[in-house]
């Protein structure tokens, strides 16, 4: 399988994605995730890219797609993979699309999780993670168990003012993004309201 998770930010990608990953033996490449990575590491590329995310703006295309066109030569994405937050720009797209007719592969799906923006604030403010196995938790709609309570953290851009800048640019930048896909036939859109279970239903079926 090969295939785009797509959505505004907190629409729940990363909580499907680890849903799947049990289901389906893909690659997970969450360029989110990767430039965590990166700021943490303190490396050339998070120094360069950590301004930018804290302010929710979107990281220069071409630091991005250096990174996904290097990771999706790693062997382990042969068994398929599983897109995450990539391509959010139309020249994002097309590099990818440059990379994929090189290596002679297509993708299958581009999955849209709807979620509208009235409810993404209040799902980017709430939400934790857990710092030693990387689960998302929200507050309200996925509290911690007890004994990892104590240890969730807050992303740094996860603050109401960087949430409404994200939704900004996935509006003008990311979602013209979507015709490109549309015109080869492979978009499909999922309901993303409902408890994390009934969206995983939704999003099973669809890949059926
Ligand atoms: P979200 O919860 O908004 O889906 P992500 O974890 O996917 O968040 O991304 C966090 C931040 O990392 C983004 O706001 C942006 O600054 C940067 N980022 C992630 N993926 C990309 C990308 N494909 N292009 C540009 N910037 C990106
Ligand atoms: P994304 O990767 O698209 O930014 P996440 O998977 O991190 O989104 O989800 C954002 C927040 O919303 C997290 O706190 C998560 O626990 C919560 N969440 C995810 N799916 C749902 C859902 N179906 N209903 C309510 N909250 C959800």
């Amino acid at each position: 399988m090969r295939m785009i998770l797509f959505g505004p930010p907190g629409a729940g990608k990363g909580t499907q994605a680890a849903r799947l990953l049990e289901r389906f033996q893909v690659a997970h490449l969450s360029t989110g995730d990767m430039l965590r990575a990166a700021v943490k590491a303190g490396s050339e590329l998070g120094q360069a890219a950590e301004g930018y995310m804290k302010r929710g703006e979107l990281v220069p295309d071409q630091l991005v797609c250096d990174l996904v066109v290097e990771r999706l030569g790693q062997p382990d994405c042969e068994k398929g993979f599983m897109l995450d937050g990539f391509p959010r720009t139309v020249p994002q797209a097309e590099a990818l699309d440059q990379t994929l007719v090189r290596a002679g592969i297509a993708l299958e799906l581009v999955l849209v999780l709807e979620v509208p923006d009235a409810l993404i604030v209040e799902r980017i403010t709430g939400r934790r993670s857990d710092p030693q196995t990387g689960a998302i938790y929200h507050l309200k709609f996925n509290p911690p168990p007890a004994e990892v309570a104590d240890r969730v953290v807050q992303r740094a851009d996860d603050t109401e003012e960087a949430c409404r800048t994200r939704l900004a640019k996935y509006h003008a930048e990311t979602t013209p993004v979507l015709p490109f896909y549309d015109a080869k036939g492979i978009v499909k859109r999922v309901d993303g309201v409902g408890t994390p279970d009934e969206v995983t239903a939704r999003v099973i079926a669809a890949i059926a």
